[in-house]
């Protein structure tokens, strides 16, 4: 049973990196920037209270991210592992997770934290495009679809996130170091906390992710 916890800022790359590991251990990759940016595109009622937060750059309320979470977590396919990304972003949100991860035959955990300078993120943001259907996630120099603007999995047109812009960029950043580093530090402080270095190329992160596991 595997049981991962992505933490890194925004453009670090956990996103690629989570669904990678996800599908290597075949377990689901459960991202709640995903499931957020399904709730806007189908219009749900969730949806409809993330999207001006989400597109502003701000965080949602920890009390409806613990709710979704919770549920998802509840599903069958979770009980065989699962790779979490974008939860926990807040110390609340933590200490909400631990307990209901006591629910799930516990321990286990382990966090994964990709670092990455802000320096780097801004640039990796702005080239970013995904694929609004199967969540594969593009960078316009470094790893481009092989057809412009179609993603090579599934065929759908590639999108800019909404909030990849760069004032939304920057305030994602603000929220990472006021609300996530401290999550980072409350893994480091259980011991739990992996550190991988979110820098070099994507391959050479998915053997350092792996190696780090094993
Ligand atoms: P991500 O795809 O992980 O970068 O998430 C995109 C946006 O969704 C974030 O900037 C937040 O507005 C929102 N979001 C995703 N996960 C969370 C969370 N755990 N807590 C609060 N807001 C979240």
């Amino acid at each position: 049973m595997k049981k991962v916890i992505f933490l890194g800022a925004p453009g670090s790359g956990k996103g690629t990196q989570a669904q990678r590991l996800a599908e290597r251990y075949r377990i689901p990759h459960i991202s709640t920037g995903d499931m957020l940016r399904e709730a806007v595109r189908n219009e749900t009622e969730l949806g409809r209270k993330a999207a001006p937060i989400m597109k502003s750059g701000g965080l949602v309320p920890d009390e409806l991210m613990i709710g979704i979470i919770a549920e998802r977590l509840k599903k069958p396919d979770a009980a065989a592992g699962f790779v979490l990304d974008g939860f926990p972003r807040t110390v609340a949100q933590a200490e909400k997770l631990d307990e209901l991860l006591l629910g799930n035959s516990g321990g286990g955990v382990k966090v994964l934290h990709l670092s990455v300078p802000d320096e780097m993120i801004v640039r990796r943001i702005v080239a970013r495009r995904s694929c609004p259907s199967c969540g594969a996630i593009y960078h316009l120099e470094n790893s481009p679809p092989s057809k412009e603007g179609v993603c090579d999995r599934c065929g759908t047109a590639l999108v800019a996130r909404a909030d990849d812009t760069e004032e939304a960029v920057r305030r994602r950043l603000e929220e990472f170091h006021r609300q996530t580093v401290p999550v980072v530090e409350y893994y480091r402080a259980k011991n739990l906390l992996l550190n991988v270095d979110g820098t070099v190329e994507p391959e050479q992160v998915f053997e350092q992710i792996e190696k780090t596991l094993s």
